[in-house]
């Protein structure tokens, strides 16, 4: 058994991050090191899915439930629109290995694409 993610430690209060919002399934945190005005991390709270392809795969309807508190949050914390983002594998600048989204929000009329 290998150990639990930087997202389930967090999920436990292992580690100390606020959960700003939380669905049956999935939680959402601030990221760490934001890059946009708005940088949130939506994640579901069973790290059984190593990325967004194992994810769609394995739980469609999961993946839609992110999506939906991807919405919500964009709304609550920005203008409502927002740039979802899943690094999928190291070399795209995946590091943790416990499917998440990147919702970012906020003036991103200027920015270039990536996370
Ligand atoms: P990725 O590189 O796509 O796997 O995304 C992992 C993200 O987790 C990075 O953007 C990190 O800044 C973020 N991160 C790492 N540790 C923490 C933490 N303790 N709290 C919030 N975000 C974190």
């Amino acid at each position: 058994m290998s150990e639990p993610s930087i997202f389930t430690r967090i999920l436990d209060g292992e580690i100390p991050s606020e959960i700003i919002a939380e669905t049956e399934n999935a939680f959402a945190i601030r990221d760490i090191a934001p890059k946009a005005p708005v940088h949130l991390l939506v994640i579901p709270k069973s790290e059984q899915y190593r990325n967004v392809v194992e994810l769609a795969a394995g739980d469609p309807d999961l993946l839609a439930e992110l999506v939906g508190l991807a919405n919500s949050l964009a709304a609550e914390h920005a203008d409502g629109d927002f740039r979802l983002i899943f690094n999928t594998g190291p070399n795209a600048g995946q590091t943790v290995f416990h499917v998440h989204a990147h919702v970012l929000a906020g003036g991103l009329q200027e920015a270039s694409l990536g996370a």
